[in-house]
């Protein structure tokens, strides 16, 4: 009989040595972030429900509330009644980057899906986002096909913005990709171990890398009410992501400096050496006030710069938490076991 158990031996270990079936057990979390989005919130819901349903993975919704003033989180409380439905409710509105940390702090899932409430981010992309997912994706990212629907000045200044930060960083923003994407929770827990306050949530994605996929859409109009993304809110952004992505402005500083001082210097030089020389007199005032114009403007642009970094440094060393939760209703998925 010896053999035979042998063998049996053998048998066991193969099937211990073999990766335990974990796909039917992976989890999903969608993450939504809302200001007064009530209306689009109704139609969202029921649809992601079904889709997620149709998926096959255990899955959880987070609405997080940002601080809205209609109804929205009403709409979110009914659906909480719902297995798998969840309300992440902030105090006030600590505007978009701050409520997607809030559902990425509340998110559970092996892989997180952020999606906008106004269904513009259509639901239907997150099946292939999962399949990318299984088949090895650390992130999937949705790059938008085309940039028709807007305004040749957004477009612009879109182009101008990506310029300005790839000129001089390390770990390039992919253009036309937002925040449309679904996460492994390994980049997810990188990107909430980030210590910053000013969370330029492009940026970060790009620089906790991974392996990462891009699929193509097409995003759908707004389907009630309106972007609350302006010229002047996308201006700050651009601002926001310039300043804490690079240093090339205070470089820029110092050149413009050097530039100038080297050339006024041979000025100088020139100047005198002609006095003593053909004993020619200093020529008019009207030189100096231009030149002191110039240099006094080139000089409060540069103390700007410095100040829109001292500033962010500010509120970096302030370090107020990036939101405060006023209530959470509902169940989603299990509390992780990590
Ligand atoms: N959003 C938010 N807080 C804000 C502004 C917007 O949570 O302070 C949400 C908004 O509800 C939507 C998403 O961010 O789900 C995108 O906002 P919006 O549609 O206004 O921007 P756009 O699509 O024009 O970039
Ligand atoms: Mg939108």
């Amino acid at each position: 009989h010896a053999p035979v158990a042998h063998l049996k031996v053998v048998e066991t270990d193969e099937v211990v040595a073999q990766p335990p079936v974990q796909l039917a057990a992976a989890a999903l979390s969608c993450v939504i972030p809302c200001f007064n989005e009530a209306a689009n919130l109704r139609l969202l819901l029921p649809l992601l429900e079904q889709l997620l349903q149709g998926i096959g993975l255990r899955w959880e919704v987070i609405v997080v509330d940002d601080g809205s003033s209609d109804d929205t989180s009403d709409v979110a409380r009914t659906w909480c009644q719902l297995a798998g439905f969840r309300l992440v409710r902030l105090s006030r509105n600590f505007g978009k980057e701050a409520a997607l940390s809030a559902g990425l702090k509340a998110a559970r899932g092996d892989a997180v899906v952020l999606l906008d409430g106004d269904l513009q981010h259509s639901p239907q992309l997150i099946g292939k986002m999962v399949e990318q997912w299984r088949s090895g994706a650390e992130v999937v990212y949705a790059v938008r096909e085309n940039r028709a629907d807007e305004g040749a000045l957004k477009r612009v200044g879109t182009r101008l913005f990506y310029r300005a930060v790839n000129i001089s960083s390390r770990t390039p923003l992919p253009e036309d990709a937002g925040d449309f994407r679904l996460m492994d929770r390994k980049v997810v827990d990188a990107l909430l171990a980030l210590p910053e306050r000013n969370r330029f949530m492009k940026g970060l994605y790009a620089w906790v890398g991974f392996k990462t996929v891009a699929l193509p859409y097409t995003p759908a109009p707004r389907a009630e009410g309106q972007s609350r993304f302006g010229a002047l809110r996308l201006l700050n952004l651009a601002l926001d992501g310039i300043t804490s992505f690079t240093t090339w402005p205070l470089r820029l500083i110092s050149v413009i400096g050097l530039l100038l001082a080297v050339p006024a210097l041979g000025y100088g030089v020139f100047l005198v050496l002609s006095h003593f020389i053909s004993g020619s007199d200093v020529p008019g005032w009207s030189t100096i006030v231009v030149s002191l114009m110039f240099f006094m403007g080139i000089q409060l642009v540069s103390v700007g710069i410095v100040g829109e970094y001292v500033g962010r440094i500010f509120e970096e060393v302030k370090a107020r938490p990036l939101f405060l939760v006023r209530e959470e209703h509902g169940h989603g998925l299990a509390e992780r076991t990590p």
